[in-house]
């Protein structure tokens, strides 16, 4: 993979949202035609013979990415999304956030147990995201999940991949 293309067309913005995050902007990454080819064709090539059937993107970064795999993979795509953006009855999970509580949800019929699921988001920082994710994803007992990432914060946050089950298969592009 070229990983330094990927780092060449990433922004970073310090002090954003607020003082002392250094915010990883992908926005730079989705914009370079080279970078998404990069990430599309890195990303197909990871789960080409994983037998995914749909891929969960997690609002809104996670969506990007999660439509052009799909369409290589053959597969699906399901929104999560936060509450009240989802028109039809949804199943939710809501986890613990630095300050208060956050929820997502998944339409109640975007997944079967004859699904094989792909997890996709755009960061793993804390893991507290994808987490709530898989634990929303397992409600619908799939046959398989796999998480992954175009960044993860390693050095900033070492034990996110701790949070999740050893059945759970994890992989970041950078
Ligand atoms: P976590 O739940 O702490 O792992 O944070 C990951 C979630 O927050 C993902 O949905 C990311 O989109 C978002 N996020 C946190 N930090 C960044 C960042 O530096 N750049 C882009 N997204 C971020």
């Amino acid at each position: 993979m070229n990983n330094q293309l990927l780092l060449d067309h990433l922004r970073c913005i310090p002090d954003w949202p607020i003082k002392g995050v250094n915010f990883r902007d992908v926005t730079t990454l989705f914009k370079s035609p080279e970078a998404l080819n990069e990430i599309t064709n890195e990303m197909f090539k990871l789960y080409k013979d994983k037998e995914i059937t749909k891929i969960v993107g997690i609002e809104s970064r996670g969506f990007v990415m999660s439509s052009a795999v799909a369409v290589k993979l053959g597969a699906g795509i399901v929104l999560c999304r936060k509450p009240g953006k989802l028109p039809c009855e949804t199943v939710q999970e809501s986890y613990a956030k630095e300050y208060g509580i956050d929820t997502i949800e998944i339409h109640k019929d975007a997944i079967s147990e004859k699904d094989t699921i792909l997890l996709h988001d755009d960061l793993l920082a804390t893991g507290g995201t994808m987490k709530a994710a898989c634990n929303l994803v397992k409600k619908f007992h799939p046959k398989k999940i796999y998480c992954n990432f175009i960044i993860e914060l390693s050095s900033e946050f070492p034990n996110s991949r701790k949070l999740f089950d050893k059945d759970v298969e994890i992989t970041s592009l950078l």
